[in-house]
């Protein structure tokens, strides 16, 4: 009965972390999917403590209770800017418990393991290693606690692959002889190692695609421990978070035109990258907050286009108002969305939407991109790389072939940034110097704010 029962709870927990899935893939459905995944993980937490091989409940109570105070505090302190690194903090404790798992199941065994099982095990334990290390570095990247600037140096990417190759020799050995327990801690310890080389020479951008894949390990090293201990929604989950991690990693590089080994081992985004950036064409031109004022009141149509600085400006309510008042006045407004604009993917989604912007109101780059020929005035809120038109334009260009939002074709383009400063990949953007283009500089609420109120008085 027991048995049954656990089975049932199981299965049922599969199949919302599926429907959780499949509802993440659109917005409006997303809220929907998160609850029915948080209900099947309700559903496998309430299986597992229905385990006769459970001898006490005191450990798990107070795993319990110390994991839902922290899952409750950063639930509701952590900032949606900081929403990337909390991920990256998630998937570090994620892989670490994979890890201790499989360490504690290899202890258990004493070296008298099966070589299925000893693939399984060691695959959980490196995958898990790296991954925790991996996700750590990348949080203190994104936290800016250390520089998030690639770090390399010379020689790096054949070191990196001489220790993957090592760690990977030890695992094979391994699970040839599954008793050499040092051989096995050495492994885990160039794992943890290998993590933190594999992240060093990657940029705080980059770090979404990084992170993506190493939740895809995380996932995967979740599934080899379902196979350790026969747990089947372990295989299950381990499996959709693996292979999801995989695809969404995948679908951002196609956003950036950029291989998946280029985000991994071509520094991008260092001085060398950005070295290759453009002469500067001629001077950007200044405008006024009232003239801009009056340009956004008598416009028929205005594409809001947000960026990174949306998001450390925390403009979003700001943008809103804007909207708001424009919306009154009879002036059709539109925002156009980047599939890669920010630090993480639907960065601009999810700000908009805690403002809320009518998910109605968003226009994905394929859908907005024949729209700017007819639009008045595009306002460009701290994007960068993603309104680059070098991109389109310039063959010899680091990010050429990246899919961008042409606002440079609307009829007049005003740019919101605090000055001079250079996007993410560190290249000058020649939008800035088009006739077309009148720059607003300040910090993006700030400037919104004061361009609400003007656009009243206009
Ligand atoms: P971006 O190219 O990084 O540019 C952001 C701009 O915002 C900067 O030029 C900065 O100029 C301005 N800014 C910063 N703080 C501001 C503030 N408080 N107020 C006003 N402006 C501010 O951003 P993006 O156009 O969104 O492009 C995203 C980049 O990240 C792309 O290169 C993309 O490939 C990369 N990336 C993103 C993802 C993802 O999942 N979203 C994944 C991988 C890589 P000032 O300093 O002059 O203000």
């Amino acid at each position: 009965m027991q048995t049954y029962f656990i089975e049932l709870s199981y299965l049922l927990a599969s199949i919302l972390f599926i429907l959780g899935l499949k509802g993440l893939s659109h917005p409006e459905t997303a809220k929907r999917g998160m609850h029915l995944a948080e209900f099947g993980m309700l559903m496998a937490i309430i299986g597992t403590l229905m385990h006769h091989e459970i001898v006490t409940y005191t450990w798990i109570l107070a795993g319990l209770a110390i994991g839902s105070v922290v899952g409750l505090a950063m639930g509701v302190w952590v900032p949606m800017t900081a929403m990337p690194q909390r991920t990256a903090l998630s998937h570090a404790f994620g892989a670490l418990a994979a890890a201790l798992v499989g360490v504690a199941e290899y202890l258990k065994g004493a070296g008298h393991l099966d070589t299925v099982t000893m693939s399984a095990l060691g695959f959980e334990v490196m995958l898990g290693s790296l991954t925790t290390t991996g996700s750590l570095l990348a949080f203190a990247k994104l936290q800016g606690m250390v520089r998030g600037t690639p770090m390399t140096y010379k020689g790096q990417n054949v070191f990196n692959m001489l220790l993957l190759a090592t760690t990977v020799g030890i695992f094979i050995y391994l699970v040839i002889n599954p008793g050499s327990m040092t051989l096995f801690f050495i492994m885990a310890g160039l794992a943890f190692v290998f993590g933190l080389l594999l992240v060093m020479p990657i940029g705080s951008a980059d770090m979404p695609v990084v992170m993506s894949l190493l939740n895809s390990y995380a996932g995967l090293a979740s599934a080899a421990t379902g196979f350790v201990l026969s747990n089947k929604v372990l295989i299950i989950a381990g499996t959709l978070d693996g292979f999801s991690g995989f695809i969404l990693s995948i679908l951002m590089c196609r956003a950036m035109n950029r291989s998946i080994t280029n985000v991994l081992f071509g520094a991008f985004g260092s001085a060398t990258t950005a070295g290759e950036s453009g002469e500067q064409q001629g001077s950007m031109r200044e405008v006024g907050l009232e003239d801009i004022a009056t340009q956004l009141a008598y416009a028929n149509k205005v594409v809001f286009v947000p960026g990174y600085g949306l998001a450390t400006a925390q403009a979003q309510h700001a943008v809103r108002e804007l909207a708001d008042v424009l919306e009154k006045r009879g002036v059709t407004v539109k925002y156009g969305i980047h599939p890669v604009a920010g630090r993480m993917p639907g960065h601009m989604n999810v700000l908009l939407a805690e403002a809320n912007v009518p998910y109605s109101s968003l226009y994905e780059l394929e859908q907005i991109n024949p729209e700017f020929a007819t639009t008045d005035v595009s306002v460009v809120i701290g994007a960068n790389d993603v309104v680059n038109p070098d991109a389109r334009d310039n063959p010899s260009s680091p990010i050429a072939g990246m899919p961008i939002l042409e606002v440079d074709r609307s009829k007049s383009v005003v740019v919101l940034k605090r000055g001079q400063g250079k996007g993410f990949s560190g290249l000058e953007n020649p939008l800035f110097f088009k006739p077309v283009t009148g720059m607003l500089y300040g910090d993006a609420k700030d400037t919104l704010t004061r361009l609400v109120q003007a656009v009243q008085h206009a």
